[in-house]
This record gives structure tokens, C-alpha cells and sequence, in this order.
């Protein structure tokens, strides 16, 4: 998708913080860290959000989470972690690219709303 953001920093075209990268999937540092640990895994092909995944696509969802275990073994989050994904404008989605927020480094607060 020529106008969005994380396709961007996905191509290059924008910079980020990259902690992960294969064929599938795209990992960065959060610009605005909620937490000590703030890394966004994103699939390289476009998906708007949750409501995108399909049968036919949802491969890349299942190799997400087989990354997001071995990026927080790598940062060092033995004491736990948290995987977000905002769905839409009441979840606060703020950009349009499917993407799942690793949180750690801390104890986190349990508090959704
Ligand atoms: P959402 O609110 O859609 O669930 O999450 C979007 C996330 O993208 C936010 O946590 C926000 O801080 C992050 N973000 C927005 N723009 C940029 C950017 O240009 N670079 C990076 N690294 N993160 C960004
Ligand atoms: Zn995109």
C-alpha cells in the first residue's frame, strides 16, 4: 500500500529501529514506547487489521507468533510479556497496517480500558 506507514518502514523509505526481519514479518521499536520493551511485529504484505486475516493469509499470523516468543527471549523479557493487537477505532487502532505491540520490561499494569 503506497500510503501507509508501516509499509514504509517495511521498504526503507522511513526509518526505524528494526529488531527482526524475515521473508514474512517486519519487528521495530515502538516510536513512542509504552513500556521498557515496545517492539511492533507487522507482516511485510499488507493487512489493514484482525478483521483482514482469512484462511487464506492467516499463515502469516501463526508465524508471528512463532517470532514474538524468540524476539523476547532475545530482549530479555523472562519475567513475562504482553501482545496487543488494537483492532479499529475503539481499540485506538491508530495505523491502518496489521500489527501486534510486544510490552515488557516491567510488571504490567492489567487495566484494558
Ligand atoms: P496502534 O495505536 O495503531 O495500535 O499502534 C500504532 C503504534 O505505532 C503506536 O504505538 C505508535 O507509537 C507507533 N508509531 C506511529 N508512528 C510510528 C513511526 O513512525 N515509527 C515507529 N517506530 N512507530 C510508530
Ligand atoms: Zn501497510
Amino acid at each position: 500500500m503506497s500510503d501507509c506507514l508501516f509499509c514504509k518502514i517495511i521498504a526503507g523509505e522511513i526509518p526505524s529501529n528494526r529488531v527482526y526481519e524475515d521473508d514474512l514479518v517486519f519487528a521495530f521499536r515502538d516510536i513512542a514506547p509504552q513500556a521498557p520493551t515496545h517492539i511492533l511485529v507487522v507482516p511485510k504484505a499488507h493487512l489493514d487489521s484482525c478483521n483482514a486475516v482469512t484462511a487464506d493469509n492467516s499463515q502469516v499470523v501463526a508465524h508471528i507468533f512463532e517470532v514474538i516468543p524468540a524476539i523476547a527471549k532475545a530482549e530479555g523479557l523472562e519475567g513475562g510479556y504482553r501482545v496487543v493487537s488494537n483492532c479499529g477505532a475503539d481499540a485506538g487502532q491508530t495505523v491502518q497496517h496489521l500489527h501486534f505491540h510486544i510490552l515488557g520490561g516491567k510488571p504490567l499494569a492489567l487495566e484494558m480500558a
